[in-house]
């Protein structure tokens, strides 16, 4: 059986304060709720130690995890955060190809190869983000924009390395704006990752989860997350609304 995760990419929002404050919000809607979802919190990176400490001392049921990391293992790279220090800091998972990165920070598919490997080796968790954008869809290339992203990262995997990863489906078009892919648009999509996944790496497939992402909310969770083939949301915007977040959480 797939793991369900729901995932919060709290992006460049809340100062610590406020980010502490959202967690012992999440704390207190989760602590008597019987849940078989992984929760996972994604802040800043400045908030991740903090964050980390505020989770563990308080036994909180939530995973955390950042947002991007660096390419390289350690060294002569101002400004970068690498996958060892992440892990230090207790993070369990990482975001990587995110279409905001990809878009105003030239993330390339080699970039990511090397993100993607750093973050396995480090035993932690990758969650690959994949979508297309509006033009891409309107013109009928979504499967061939998608199946291209997943070749040029996951395909270069071992199968059990893709074992130990989490893909989401982001229509570029669906992230920030308000408008939802359909239940239908987004089952259909996420069936083709699994179909492009086996072709290359058979029964491993079965078992990656594949959350969707864009404009998910508690009204449209449930819809979404009752196809077969969603196995949880990565959601931006309502996870910062710790009750909007719990309500998603809470469409399963
Ligand atoms: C995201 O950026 O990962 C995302 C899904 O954002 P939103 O939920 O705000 O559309």
């Amino acid at each position: 059986m797939r793991k369900k995760i729901v995932a919060g990419n709290w992006k460049m929002n809340t100062l610590l304060p406020e980010g502490e404050f959202l967690v012992k919000q999440l704390e207190f809607l989760t602590k008597e709720m019987e849940t078989d979802v992984e929760i996972i919190v994604c802040p800043p990176f400045t908030h991740l130690a903090t964050i980390g400490k505020l989770i563990e001392d308080n036994g909180i049921k939530i995973s955390m995890g950042a947002q991007n990391c660096a390419d390289q293992e350690s060294g002569a790279y101002t400004g970068e955060v690498s996958v060892k220090m992440l892990k230090d800091l207790s993070c369990k998972y990482v975001i990587l190809g995110h279409s905001e990165r990809r878009e105003y920070y030239g993330e390339t598919s080699e970039k990511l190869c090397k993100k993607i490997n750093l973050v396995i080796n480090e035993g932690m968790v990758p969650i690959f983000c994949v979508g297309e954008r509006l033009e891409e869809r309107e013109s009928g290339r979504h499967f061939e924009v998608v199946s291209e992203q997943i070749q040029e990262v996951l395909y270069k995997l071992r199968g059990v390395e893709l074992d130990k990863v989490v893909v989401a489906y982001e229509p570029v078009w669906a992230i920030g704006t308000g408008r939802t892919a359909t239940s239908d648009q987004a089952e259909e999509m996420h069936a083709y990752i699994r179909r492009v996944i086996a072709s290359k790496f058979g029964e491993h497939a079965d078992l990656v989860p594949i959350l969707y992402g864009g404009s998910c909310k508690p009204s449209n969770a449930v819809e979404i997350f009752s196809k077969e083939n969603v196995d949880g949301g990565l959601i931006g915007g309502a996870s910062l609304v710790a009750q909007d977040f719990i309500g998603i959480v809470k469409s399963f």
